[in-house]
């Protein structure tokens, strides 16, 4: 589903990504771990061609996505292919929960008014908030706004979904509802790339945990093997502190 080979990234002398390799095959679970500025926003953002990358190569479902300055006729195909769930939810606040998930079908796919509202019930219904259609986003509560958020994301059936620290902004009390959907979805089979800071769902739900350090992967594996048996000492020291 994805595939990054010697990617590189800058911000201007700033380093952020090094050497890049990852591969997510479809149905897989990746979530990406690391302290705060080791650059795994920039790295699932390249994934949807929110950020460029200098060098390297990146396919997304089979579609390359060229590093800067090279030909990018397959970003809307990868845009239409890949949901995105950010730490602030982003939801549009003048729009009813209902419309915020019918936009972008109705926008970039032509789907009619009538399948595009059964669809936001339908999605609503499945992240637990379908008596909240005809509300405002600021009517509810974060974690029923970014419940909102993934459902908008999945009305136009991705083929992979990005997060990135999804359960960051939430009081505490309002994670687990978040975590229970994005499981859900795992469940059922959706490839997802995941950056998080909740420990127990890495290691639930991972198929495979990366451990990024100041732009470099230095250790992925099965959750067991990265979160019980790290082998390199900055793994070590940044699971110690949070864990
Ligand atoms: P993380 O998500 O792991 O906290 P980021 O990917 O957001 O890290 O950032 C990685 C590094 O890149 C940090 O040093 C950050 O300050 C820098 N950075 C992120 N976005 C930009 C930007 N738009 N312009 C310049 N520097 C940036
Ligand atoms: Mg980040």
């Amino acid at each position: 589903m994805v595939e990054m080979k010697d990617m590189n990234k800058y911000f201007g002398e700033l380093h952020v990504l090094k050497n890049i390799d990852l591969t997510v095959e479809p149905g897989e679970v990746v979530v990406i771990i690391g302290a705060s500025g080791s650059g795994k926003s920039t790295l699932i953002r390249c994934v949807n061609g929110l950020e460029e990358y200098e060098s390297g190569q990146l396919i997304v479902d089979g579609h390359p996505l060229a590093p800067k300055g090279g030909n990018q006729k397959s970003l809307n195909a990868i845009r239409k292919e890949v949901g995105m769930v950010f730490q602030q939810f982003n939801l549009f606040p003048h729009l009813t929960v209902r419309k915020n998930i019918m936009l972008a079908p109705q926008k970039v796919k032509d789907t009619s008014d009538t399948v595009a509202r059964a669809t936001a019930e339908r999605l609503l219904d499945r992240v637990g908030i379908g008596n909240q259609a005809d509300k405002y986003p600021s009517q509810l509560s974060g974690g029923q706004q970014q419940r909102v958020a993934i459902a908008r994301a999945l009305a136009m059936e991705p083929r992979l979904m990005l997060f990135d620290e999804p359960t960051s902004a939430l009081d505490p009390e309002m994670i687990g509802e978040v975590l229970d959907v994005m499981r859900e979805l795992a469940k059922e089979g959706m490839t997802m790339m995941v950056v998080t800071h909740e420990m127990g769902f890495a290691r639930e739900v991972a198929d495979r945990v990366i451990y990024i350090h100041q732009g470099q992967i230095v250790e992925q594996g099965k959750p067991e093997e990265v979160f019980d048996n790290p082998q390199n000492e900055r793994t070590q020291a940044f699971l110690s502190r949070v864990l």
